[in-house]
């Protein structure tokens, strides 16, 4: 072989990104192309590396399918890995099986990864097990693209009506009307259960049902759109009981988290990591909640960084270290073991967090915080550390953002304290749109937006005009985790619908819990 080109044809799973598998989320890592269709969840692009290229089919009518496989071809050939990302399992109704044709003809190494198609994760998600003893003991798989008025209908409907078992139509449910009379007419019982999926597995899903009579109506009623998939047969009746999924307690809230990604993302690569703290958007998508990530900053390197050589050579000079912020925490280890290979050089220094998320982000590292405030502010941080011990005198490096405000250094410098005030980090605006989050928020709005932090506020203010996204979406209500973030909602002329009492992710959403009662 001339070259280490090669492709691979990966099942990106139904929708939830917790469902890719372990093999597809390896090569998406791995990969230096990927070419991804519309029904791929866009929080996986993530996984993919910064610099490798990101091919969208989307539905542009003049990217055919020639096109992509002369695509593929040519990128394997320039010793390219290709990830080709197609929803559900590559092969299932996808095409997967002519691009691998393609790239048999051509002789060029693919791989095929099997996904999680919809067909089993829809209908699960919407509480319908394919079998059930009771009920049937086989299923089968049909589409409902075809019109079955179609002369050249490959689909028998007088044979499909006489299979027993329950049935699963994938495609189609704009023809719902057509099909679904055809089945009656071939004798299958009119009040035949049938429940329609929509966007199975996504926060976003909907679902409905009603008898093979009824259900084209209702669906229109529910303005169903695709991806869509219909389940017939007496299996439906089990959804009342085991819709374990639509049952979570944020399930049907779209809210919007504002977070910088990289600290807080709903990435598959966070969920796979051991240990750790689930970020603000796992732990609402576990809830149900259909999650949209518009991180309004990134975490950059400081402008300053002659400083921050200068307090990590000079680490054991300090007294004390103290963290305001989990990036913060992130940021100086970053950096520190870029220096350093030995945790051992970070000296001896005591270690302050402001709040829980700073400190679990230490503990991660094995770190024990040896003072935290009982909330998270400059005044309270102040005070903790006079409870503690004196701090007259005592050496103590801040690690902070760039423009963090003077509050804290100053009451410690009141305490007698000789601080130095050193920038770790800059937030910077994040202008990009991957996901088409931003677009989405713009186009339908959202039940809530989260602020964890005044920075995220602005920066999304002045992406989004706060103020003016309120008046075009009036049931949006504003989420705000401290008195910090509060102010600069208020500045804005704005209220947040309320403030976490435990100014932490917990306390945000235990407020969101508490607001949906
Ligand atoms: N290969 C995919 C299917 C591709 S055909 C798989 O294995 O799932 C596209 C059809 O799949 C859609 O029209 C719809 O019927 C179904 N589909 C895909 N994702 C879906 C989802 N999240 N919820 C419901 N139906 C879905």
């Amino acid at each position: 072989m001339k070259s280490k080109g090669a492709v691979y044809l990966v099942g990106a799973g139904p929708g939830d990104a917790g469902l890719l598998t372990l093999r597809g989320a390896e090569l998406l890592r791995r990969a230096d192309v990927v070419v991804y269709d519309l029904l791929v969840n866009p929080a996986l692009l993530r996984l993919a590396r910064d610099g490798a290229e990101m091919i969208s089919r989307g539905r542009r009518a003049d990217f055919s399918q020639e096109k992509i496989n002369g695509l593929m071809v040519s990128r394997a050939r320039e010793g390219k890995i290709v990830v080709r990302l197609k929803g559900g399992d590559p092969y299932i109704f996808g095409r997967g099986g002519e691009e691998a044709e393609a790239l048999a003809a051509e002789k060029i190494h693919f791989e095929v990864v099997p996904g999680v198609s919809s067909i089993v994760a829809a209908p699960n998600y919407a509480g319908i097990p394919l079998t059930h003893r009771a009920h049937c003991s086989s299923f089968t798989v049909f589409t409902g693209h075809e019109n079955p008025a179609d002369e050249k209908t490959n689909l028998r409907y007088e044979q499909i009506a006489k299979i027993p078992g329950t049935k699963v139509v994938l495609m189609g449910t704009d023809k719902l009307d057509g099909w679904t009379k055809s089945l009656i007419a071939h004798g299958m019982p009119p009040e035949t259960p049938v429940a329609i999926v929509e966007s199975g597995t996504l926060g976003k899903q909907k679902s409905v049902s009603g008898t093979l009579a009824t259900i084209a109506k209702l669906a229109a009623a529910k303005k169903i759109s695709p991806p869509a998939l219909t389940i017939i047969g007496d299996v439906v009746k089990l959804s009342g009981k085991l819709n374990w999924f639509e049952s979570l307690p944020l399930f049907g809230k779209k809210i919007v988290v504002t977070r910088p990604i990289g600290m807080d993302t709903v990435s598959a690569s966070s969920n796979f990591k051991d240990g750790g703290t689930p970020s603000l958007a796992n732990r609402l998508a576990e809830l149900g909640a259909d999650v949209l990530e518009i991180p309004t900053i990134k975490i950059t390197l400081p402008t300053e960084k002659d400083a921050i050589v200068d307090a990590l050579l000079g680490l054991n000079a300090y007294d004390w270290l103290v963290f305001t912020s989990a990036n913060g925490v992130t940021a100086f280890f970053d950096l520190f073991f870029r220096r350093f290979h030995d945790m051992r050089d970070l000296g001896g220094a005591r270690i302050a967090a402001v709040g829980p998320a700073t400190a679990a982000k230490l503990r991660e590292l094995h770190l024990q915080v040896d003072l935290m405030p009982d909330a998270a502010t400059a005044k309270k941080l102040a005070a903790a550390f006079a409870k503690f011990e004196s701090i007259e005198n005592l050496k103590m490096c801040l690690l902070r953002a760039e423009v963090a405000n003077r509050e804290l250094p100053a009451a410690l410098e009141e305490l007698g304290a000789i601080v130095d005030d050193i920038a770790i980090y800059k937030t910077v605006p994040e202008t990009e749109d991957r996901t088409g989050a931003g677009v989405r928020l713009l186009e339908s709005g959202a039940d809530w937006i989260t602020f964890t932090s005044g920075s995220t506020v602005e920066h999304f203010h002045a992406r989004f005009d706060l103020p003016k996204l309120l008046k075009k979406f009036p049931q949006m209500k504003i989420a705000s985790i401290g008195p910090e973030t509060t102010k600069t909602i208020r500045a804005l002329g704005l209220e947040p619908a309320f403030e976490a009492k435990e100014h932490a992710t917990d306390g945000l959403i235990a407020g969101l819990l508490a607001a949906k009662k």
